[in-house]
């Protein structure tokens, strides 16, 4: 299916939250993950979503919407970017979880998780946060043209294990479009569309 993204809105504050009632599906990740390389890939363009040249600079939460399904993909802000203050990261913290909780139209939340990295305490807290608020987790391991073929199956039994998940988590990559199918059929499955 040929679907295109567009950015429908933009929002910095919690004030600004606004309620769709179409199905969502979050985006998360620590910056630098590749979370607007993601997106781009999805959306077929090089530059829809900004890619970082600051990591951790990007503080909005972006709504896009998805077409022909009609369901929205929601970006949200990178988190974990040492050098940003910690009033910045209570500020997203208030925002991610007024955007979390009491949301019916939020059907499953993708968390990016850098293949080449070890598991950082960051993902672990956001996948037990989702999970005690009862949000499906999808788990995608991100730059995953990195890690040789012969390394990337244990990468995802060692991930499941570690997230507690039952699924594997999917290997994706923005350079080579490795995943990209597999991840639409996963979201609009979740969506439900
Ligand atoms: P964000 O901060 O999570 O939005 O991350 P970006 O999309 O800006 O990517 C961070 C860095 O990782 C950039 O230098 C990207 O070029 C690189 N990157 C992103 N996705 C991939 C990928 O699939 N493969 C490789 N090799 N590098 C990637």
């Amino acid at each position: 299916m040929n679907r295109t993204i567009e950015l429908v809105k933009t929002i910095y504050e919690i004030k600004q939250l606004e309620e769709f009632h179409e199905p969502q599906i979050a985006l998360a990740g620590r910056s630098n993950v590749g979370k607007s390389s993601l997106v781009n890939r999805l959306a077929g363009r090089k530059s829809l979503a900004k890619i970082s040249s600051k990591p951790g600079k990007t503080r909005s939460l972006n709504y896009y919407r998805v077409q022909p399904d009609g369901f929205f993909l929601v970006d949200l802000p990178g988190y974990g970017y040492a050098k940003c203050s910690k009033t910045e990261r209570e500020k997203w913290g208030r925002l991610i979880e007024a955007y979390m909780t009491a949301n019916p139209a939020l059907k499953a939340v993708v968390v990016l998780l850098d293949s080449r990295l070890t598991p950082q305490k960051l993902d672990l807290e956001l996948t037990s946060y989702l999970r005690g608020l009862g949000i499906p987790v999808i788990p995608v391991l991100t730059k995953a043209d990195k890690p040789k073929q012969r390394e990337r199956a244990a990468l995802q039994t060692q991930w499941r294990d570690i997230l507690q998940q039952l699924r594997l988590p999917l290997l994706f990559s923005s350079k080579t479009g490795m995943g990209e199918e597999k991840l639409w059929s996963i979201l609009a499955e979740y969506a439900d569309v």
